[in-house]
Order: C-alpha cells, then structure tokens, then sequence
C-alpha cells in the first residue's frame, strides 16, 4: 500500500487512539477514563480526534504547586546557563526526533497544512536553541555606580511562569513563551487552546524523555473560562503570559492586576499594508495574497487591510483577485492544498458573519467569498474575500481572522499613514516601496509594535516582536529584550569601609 502524507504515522495514531489524553502536571500524567473530557476535532473532516481530560482549579493548584517545587528543589533554577543549555539542547534533540510526528498532530488539530506544522516545530526547535545559547551571553550581575558603596544587580529567575496560549500556531507558540522562560531557570505551567491541545501535551511527554526534570514545564488542559481563569488567577504565579484575543486579554491583566503578578499580553491586530506606486505590482500582490491567505488568514499580525495608491489600483486588485482565486482549498494533509480550513465551526461562522455585516454596511464584494465545499470533507472551509469601501466598516474595523482583505485608495503619503494609524490595534503594518528614504519614513510613523518594509510576517530571533494599544503590552517576544523579562533584577549592595 502507497504511503500517502494523509496515512497516519503510528506514534500519532498510537497517542489518538490511546483513551482520553491526561494532561502532565509534576511528571505525572493527570486524567485517565473517569475524567470529564472534551474532543478535540480535525477542522478538515469535522470528525472528533481524540478526548482529552479535562483540568480543573484543583488541577491547576496543583500544576502551579508542582511548579513551584520544581523551582525550588529540582535544581533547574541553580543550574549553569552551560548546564540548562546542554538540558534545552537534549529537549531540542528529542522534538527534532519527533518533527514528523508534532507536525502530523499540528496539521490534523488546527487545519494547518502540513508543510506550514512542520515549519513550526522547526521555529520551537529554533527558539529553544537561541534562548539556551542567549542565556549564556548574558552576564549573570552587572557592576552598578554608587558612591561609597560595592554595589551590582543580579539577575535572578521568578518562580513558576503561567502560560496561556491560542489555537492558531500552537507550538510555535510554545516555543516563543517558555524558551526565554526556561533558559532563564524559571519553571513553566502552559495551558493550550482548547481546539489545539496536541502538540503541547505531545510535546510535554518528549520534555520528559528528554530528561527535564519533573515540574519543570506542566502542561494542563481544559477550557479558557474554567482552567485558563484558574490559572490566570492563581496567587503563586511569579510571571503570567497571554497570548490570544483583546477581550480575554483584558481579563487575564485584570486578574494578574490583583495578585501583582506582572504579565505580558500579546493580543490581537488589524494590520495595513500601504503600497504605493512604484512597485512591482505582482510581486507585491503575491506576497501580500500570500500572507492573507497563511493558514487560511488565522495569523495575529497579516496586513488585512490593503491601502494602494490610486494610479495602480486597478491593475493591484486585477492581480490580487486572480491570485485569491487560483489558491487551491483542500484537506490539510493533501500535499497539493495551498490553504486548509478555518479552525472551528464558530470561525467559519465568524468570517462568513463579517463578509455579510461588511456589505450590509455599503462595502463592495471585490471577491465574493464564502463557504467552500472540498469534496469528500465534511470540514469548515471558506474562500478567500476581498472587500472594498470606507475605512469606518466593520470589516475594516475589526479582527476578523480569516482570508479576507480590505481594500483602500489613498493619493498621498500623509493620507496613507493617517489612515493605517486609524485604529487602536497596534501590532504590524508594512510598507511596500522602491523609494528607501520614503519607507523608511512611512514606517516610523506608523503605530504599531512592528513595521516591515517590503515584507510582511517576518520573525527573525533576535528582532523584537510585539504588540501596542489593543494589541498588547510586554512585547520583546523573539529578542534578547524577553529573555531580560523572565530575570527578577536583585540590587546587592554593600558599604565600602
Ligand atoms: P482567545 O482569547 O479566545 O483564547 C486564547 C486562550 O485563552 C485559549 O487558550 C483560551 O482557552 C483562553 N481563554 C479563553 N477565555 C479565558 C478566560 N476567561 N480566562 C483565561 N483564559 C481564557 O483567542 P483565540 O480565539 O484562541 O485566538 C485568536 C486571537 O489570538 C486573535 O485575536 C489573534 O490575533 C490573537 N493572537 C495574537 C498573537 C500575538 O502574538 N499578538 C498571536 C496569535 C494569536
């Protein structure tokens, strides 16, 4: 029997099929047949994958206690930088064993097509290597000037770091929040997306071959009201970190407010790509088509709104239209498939929800879009959709979080900048220009985290990526700036006699 990249290797198969996934708290595996459970789903067949045992705040009292004494007594806080970079190598070891078999299980729970998956394991095993060589670079005191005093700061790791994370890049995720966590010596309690727990509790169990000691990184499962809210407010963090949407945001820092646990919010975004005249016209639209439609346009900071200088308007959207229609919708697996399928029935709902309020609401339908129907998948597929109009429409407004693009005119260069700064997400804008003195200053007047030049979706480790306004506070994610975060900074000072 041919081998096809939809045949299922057998580790994944052996982990769906073996009884509801227990979550790993203190090395131990917490959940078994008894347990309440919810399914995680394929988005491409709509089919259940697996049940996976639900946490309670119990359970995540006790994933923080184990935490906590993983931190104080496992050794991991007091190892060498040399140390935790020779453990996080033996963990890197272990995943890159496994890449197949994380971005089979990636691929079939969030609908990313396999190709991307396994480009995000690749990204964890990258953080994680970057963050354990960083570590090493970074003095552990630095001399401070006082008069009459001895005097340095020490940087010392917190404690036990919550962790909550969105269903759109899992692992990557992962590897982003605990690498400078961990080679910072914290210890680690991550709960992941409800529609996505594969990877992260697949990956857990590698921690554990890999040698990291018991507690040192916990994973819990469960739903954001339940498990996420017992976490986010749980006294005994020493740093909290949320990655997902505005709303919840707002109350994941409301509780860490109470406790005084500082946190860190990387939130949602309604980027802009300004584009002006004298580009090439197709190669920026198949970047820009390229960017809109990555994982069927469930990424935090793509350009969804597209400001094109008038004079080559017509010729830009006669480019990115026949793009958007030739992108092959399929199974996630399917080696041909260029976009999968959204992540749930609630988001095709969510996109398709938009496309309709949008026109209600005056904007014309360039690109129709709509559900898409894969023969033989009975899952939540869309097509790709560009609107055009008022830069007040909801659609131009609002994360909508799927394949569809906005489309804007603008004459001039301060009429473009004003209209990229017209909302109050501030996470990722580029500009795309042959004229280096004018990207450059597009792009520092654009608010936001990140502006990109002739790109857009660029992470190079070292660069830091964040978020301002509604998209975020904390920021630094990918840089040596994170690593800095996850030390508490100690003043030791002593009288010279
Ligand atoms: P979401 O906010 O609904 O959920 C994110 C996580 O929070 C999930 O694990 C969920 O279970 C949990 N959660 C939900 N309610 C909770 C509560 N009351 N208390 C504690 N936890 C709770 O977001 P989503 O739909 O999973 O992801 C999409 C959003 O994430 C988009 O807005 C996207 O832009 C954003 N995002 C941002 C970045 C970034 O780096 N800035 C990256 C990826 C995604």
């Amino acid at each position: 029997m041919a081998i096809s990249s939809e045949t299922r290797l057998p580790e994944v198969e052996a982990f769906l099929a073996g009884g509801p996934v227990p979550s790993l708290v203190g090395g131990q595996m917490i959940g078994d047949a008894q347990s309440s459970v919810f399914c995680s789903v394929d988005p491409g067949t709509g089919k259940p994958l697996a049940d996976i045992c639900e946490m309670g705040a119990g359970d995540v009292d006790r994933a923080v206690t184990a935490a906590q004494r993983a931190f104080d007594a496992s050794g991991w806080a007091s190892l060498s930088p040399a140390d935790r970079r020779a453990a996080l190598g033996r963990l890197a070891d272990e995943v890159e064993r496994h890449k197949d078999v994380l971005a089979q299980l990636e691929s079939l729970d969030g609908g990313k097509i396999l190709a991307q998956a396994a480009g995000d394991v690749q990204n964890f095993l990258d953080s994680i290597r970057y963050f354990a060589n960083a570590a090493m670079e970074v003095e552990p005191t630095s001399p401070l000037t006082a008069e009459g005093f001895d005097a340095y700061q020490a940087r010392r790791p917190w404690g036990p770091c919550g962790f909550i994370f969105p269903w759109n890049f899992p692992i990557l995720l992962v590897g982003w929040g605990i690498a400078p966590a961990l080679a910072a010596g914290n210890t680690v309690v991550i709960k992941p997306a409800e529609d996505t727990p594969l990877s992260t509790t697949y990956l857990a169990r590698l921690a554990q071959q890999a040698g990291i000691p018991d507690g040192v990184i916990n994973v819990i499962n469960g739903p954001g009201a339940t498990t996420g809210a017992a976490l986010a407010a749980h006294p005994d963090l020493r740093r909290m970190s949320f990655t997902g949407s505005p709303e919840v945001g707002r109350l994941i820092g409301e509780a860490c407010g109470r406790n005084l646990v500082p946190v860190k919010l990387e939130l949602g975004g309604k980027g802009a790509a300004v584009v002006f005249d004298d580009v090439d016209v197709a190669r920026t639209a198949a970047n820009l088509v390229g960017a809109v439609t990555f994982h069927a346009g469930q990424v935090c900071c793509d350009a969804t709104r597209w400001l094109v200088h008038r004079p080559i308007y017509d010729r830009f959207v006669d480019e990115v239209t026949a793009r958007m229609k030739a992108v092959k919708i399929g199974y996630q697996l399917d080696e041909a498939t260029q976009m999968g399928p959204v992540v749930n029935e609630k988001q095709r709902r969510r996109v398709l929800d938009y496309l309709e309020r949008g026109q209600q609401e005056g904007a014309q339908a360039v690109l129709e879009g709509g559900p898409a129907e894969v023969p033989g998948r009975d899952g939540f597929y869309v097509r790709p959709a560009l609107l055009a109009g008022s830069l007040e429409n909801v659609a131009a407004r609002e994360e909508i979080f799927g394949p569809v693009a906005y489309l804007a005119t603008f004459d001039e260069e301060d009429e473009a900048v004003a209209m990229v700064n017209q909302t109050d997400y501030g996470l990722a804008n580029s500009v795309w220009t042959a004229d280096a003195a004018r990207a450059d200053r597009v792009a520092r007047r654009m608010v936001a985290g990140n502006s990109w030049i002739n790109c857009h979706n660029v992470f190079p480790l070292g660069v830091p990526y964040g978020g301002v306004h509604q998209s975020g506070l904390g920021g630094g994610v990918n840089s040596i700036e994170t690593l800095h975060d996850y030390w508490r900074k100690l003043s030791v000072v002593r009288p010279i006699e």
